[in-house]
């Protein structure tokens, strides 16, 4: 059988580096050794090298001085020459199936694999060593599908059980760790069912110990055996006793479960804790040192972090609380970093490769524009517009960002940039999230247009407003699901200039949308869009001007790192006469009185929503589940009310016949999943009805509820929560009670991190996962780390520079030109 000494070589040499400490392996070089001693030696022909080998593996590594260590350390690296170059293709079996972990030798992460090897960290989980195709599958649910995932799988938390004490030290109520030999145990009845009970002692006393629900252990532990539990102690009857605490037999290897920092990993159904540990901990030991550090080692060690691997094994199984702090600090590092990399480097690209356009202010139109509204723009409307026009008018294409509350007003801020943008000859596209949000912006910006100039109805997707500009100016509708053919001649006629603006989903950035001359994009609800995105669209025009419009407040460290190629505007006020949205989180037993309350809005005129449990599997399950609410709450709730549905897996038509009928008043309650969370706007609706409540974001809460409290009526919001888990009850407290969406989103950033919070999985940016929102001063280190090489180097072309070219096209893989 051939032998991987990949991992061997790569802690030796790492051991080298580190300065012969005996810190390159968790748990010492001479546990590691040990553990892989048999499989060497089995591997190892040539009896003058098998003694060699003996004589090191038992010389005692922890024991020698430096100077011996170092000997230690180039002899056996000498000897693994040897054995590789000698041995081990005369070792190869022919024609044997091979086992895939023995075929991991002298491969690396990205290298490509050689073929007869075949393996690397991009490999699929199935390679390891007890990962059935079942089990991979259960992983592929937490998004964990090669190797490389694996070792990013990161645990959310540790248990710290490294302090261990003596049976006479136990007190109650702590997490405590005892070493102790097993007296004896079997199978009792505890309470209905069958558990475990044991009782172990060591040389300060004896203590009870109870396993509910696991009869089996009894077996695994036998009168004398070695063990080490870790977990709480409780009083019974004036005694001690260990509650089914953590437990592992003292063997020679290293803790897993036990007795040190433990690792705690978000599971899915299937996978058990100390399964995946275990494995976990195979894993780290076979390849962790085989992922290829991408960071320049001077900005590596100016930075003082720790190298990859090691940041790797350390986060999963830390020697200690700095170590793990350590770990995090260099893995949030990189993720910042990269982060940064991109988002400049896509800035960057796009400033220099297109030709400009300023538009010419034209004071009269707007002018006219805004007299025409039915209100007056509040006085930061009228701040952030003059912002915007300034941007208009340079050469350079604006890059903005208008932050601005849910309700405050952006989308006629926007109107009147894409006028100004048309009356200078230029097109313009509107891009919205959702189809829903596009055709209510194309409803919305044809009332806002129509005020100004007369209207004249076509079809349902385009339209023409005279009076406004020499010529009609037109607007169309271009969504995903429209007939393909009337598609096909939209697009004619957006390419041929034909079309003014463009209101549409993502359905903008694909294939086969041509613009004539795209002097203007807007991008709504900025957190559902990425960076890719944005860059998708602007090669869509001749260096459009872009403005990007949110409702989420980000703090501004943070905007510098994430939208790093964007300007900042923001509204701060709302229009006058805006209500507060009472809020109140209501006990499941109060279903029945919201209701009530939901039939009362109705009987006063009011119309109101309810909003669809958060179902993450899919859209087509999500939308099933709306179907079966939404026949329940019609038949067996409100038989005497009109009711819509609206949910994702509707076509176009019919989204718009239900939006429709609920604006026209024609429907008292709209069902709905999630989708309506951003933008829609019916200000007769004036009550909400969220379920499952605690499973949205704050920030998300909060958009729903400023789906209602847009008229004159006051407005309501209900919650409702069936078990809702400690951060679901903090979430719904704080909703209830504050009402400021800058004060809420920075405490969803608190509670989720900016990897959810952002949702970066959807928007295109590389996962976050390490770096939290309390890393300011890495934020700042990694954003200064990355301007320092960007002028360096913009091009990633030195040769030093190549593992992190490759690292970044790993994890921008839109972007081509590092690859
Ligand atoms: P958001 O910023 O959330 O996108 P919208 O642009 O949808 O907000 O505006 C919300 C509502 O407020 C719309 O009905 C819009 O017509 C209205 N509105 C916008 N500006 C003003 C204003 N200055 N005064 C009164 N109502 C306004
Ligand atoms: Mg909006």
């Amino acid at each position: 059988m051939s032998v991987n000494f990949e991992p061997l070589r790569k802690i030796l040499e790492l051991e080298q580096k580190k300065g012969y400490t005996d810190s390159a392996v968790i748990g010492g070089l001479d546990r590691f050794l040990h553990n892989r001693a048999s499989q060497a030696r089995e591997s190892i022909t040539n009896p003058r090298l098998l003694n060699c080998f003996h004589r090191l593996i038992n010389a005692g590594y922890a024991s020698l001085t430096k100077p011996q260590r170092k000997e230690w350390v180039n002899d056996v690296l000498d000897l693994v020459a040897e054995v590789e170059g000698g041995e081990s293709t005369e070792a190869k079996p022919k024609g044997k199936v091979v086992r895939p972990l023995a075929r991991t030798k002298r491969l690396s992460a990205g290298k490509s694999p050689s073929p007869e090897r075949g393996y690397s960290i991009e490999s699929p989980i199935t390679i390891v060593k007890g990962i059935s195709t079942s089990l991979a599958t259960k992983f592929g649910k937490l998004g964990v599908k090669t190797v490389r995932d694996l070792l990013y799988f990161f645990p959310h938390r540790h248990l710290d059980y490294s302090q261990v004490k003596f049976i006479s030290q136990l007190s109650e109520g702590e997490e405590q760790t005892i070493i102790a030999n097993v007296w004896q145990a079997g199978v009792t009845r505890l309470g209905y069912r069958q558990g475990t009970e044991a009782i172990v002692g060591d040389e300060t006393g004896n203590v009870r110990v109870v396993w509910f629900n696991q009869p089996y252990l009894a077996k695994k532990l036998p009168t004398n055996t070695r063990i080490v539990l870790s977990g709480r102690v409780s009083l019974f009857k004036g005694r001690h006793v260990f509650e089914s605490p953590e437990w592992e037999l003292v063997e020679d290897k290293d803790l897993i479960h036990t007795g040190r920092l433990v690792p705690v990993y978000s599971l899915t159904q299937g996978l058990r804790p100390r399964q995946v540990r275990k494995l976990l901990k195979e894993v780290l030991d076979q390849w962790a040192w085989q992922v290829e550090d991408f960071l320049p080692s001077e900005l590596r060690k100016r930075c003082e972090l720790l190298e990859l691997p090691q940041a790797i094994s350390q986060a999963h199984y830390p020697e200690d609380e700095v170590a793990k702090d350590k770990a995090r600090v260099r893995l949030a590092f990189d993720e910042l970093f990269l982060l940064q990399l991109g988002v400049m480097s896509k800035k960057h690209d796009w400033q220099v490769s297109q030709p400009d356009s300023a538009f010419e202010a034209k004071p009269s139109l707007l002018e006219a524009f805004l007299k025409s509204l039915p209100f007056e723009l509040t006085p930061a409307q009228h701040k952030v517009l003059r912002e915007i026009l300034a941007d208009l008018q340079k050469p350079q294409p604006m890059s903005r960002l208008l932050q601005g509350e849910v309700g405050s007003g952006k989308t006629v801020v926007a109107a009147a940039a894409l006028l100004l943008a048309v009356a200078n000859g230029h097109q313009g596209a509107f891009m919205a999230p959702t189809e829903i949000l596009a055709e209510q912006h194309f409803a919305t910006i044809g009332k806002l247009l129509s005020r100004a100039g007369y209207q004249e109805e076509k079809e349902s997707y385009l339209r023409s407003y005279p009076g406004l500009i020499s010529r009609p100016l037109t607007v169309a509708l271009l969504i995903g699901d429209i007939n393909p053919a009337r598609k096909q001649e939209l697009q004619q006629r957006i390419q041929e200039g034909d079309i003014d603006i463009v209101i549409g989903t993502h359905a903008l950035i694909q294939k086969g949308v041509e613009f004539h001359r795209l002097g203007l994009a807007v991008v709504d609800e900025q957190h559902r869009f990425g960076v890719t995105q944005r860059s998708a669209l602007r090669q869509k025009g001749f260096r459009p001007h872009m403005l990007v419009m949110t409702a989420t407040p980000i703090p501004r460290t943070l905007a510098l790192t994430l939208y790093g190629d964007l300007d900042l505007s923001v509204i701060d006020e709302l229009p006058p006469g805006r209500q507060t949205v009472k809020t109140k989180w209501l006990k499941p037993w109060q279903r029945d009185s919201a209701h009530a309350f939901l039939r009362k809005q109705v009987a006063s005129g009011r119309q109101a929503f309810i909003i669809c449990p958060l179902i993450e599997e899919s859209e087509a399950i999500a939308a099933q589940a709306a179907v079966v609410e939404y026949e329940r709450l019609s038949q067996e709730v409100f038989p005497d009310l009109k009711l819509g549905l609206l949910h994702g897996r509707l076509s176009a038509n019919e989204k718009d016949d239900v939006m429709h009928r609920f604006r026209s008043d024609k429907l008292d309650i709209l069902v709905s999943t999630p989708v309506v969370e951003v933008g829609i706007d019916v200000p007769n609706a004036t009550v909400m009805l969220i379920e499952s409540a605690d499973r949205f974001g704050l920030s998300q809460l909060h958009q729903f509820r400023g789906r209602v409290g847009r008229g004159q009526e006051q407005s309501y919001c209900m919650l409702l929560a069936e078990h809702p888990s400690e951060v679901g009850r903090e979430r719904l407290d704080i909703i209830e009670n504050v009402q400021d969406g800058f004060v809420l989103a920075e405490e969803d950033l608190r509670l989720r991190g900016p990897g959810e919070f952002f949702g970066t999985r959807q928007s295109g940016l590389p996962d976050l996962r390490m770096a939290k929102l309390s890393d300011m001063a890495l934020l700042e280190l990694a954003r200064k780390e990355a301007i320092t090489l960007f002028q360096v180097d913009p091009g990633l072309g030195t040769p030093e520079h190549q593992l992190l070219a490759k690292e970044l096209a790993r994890v921008w893989p839109e972007a081509g030109e590092w690859s």
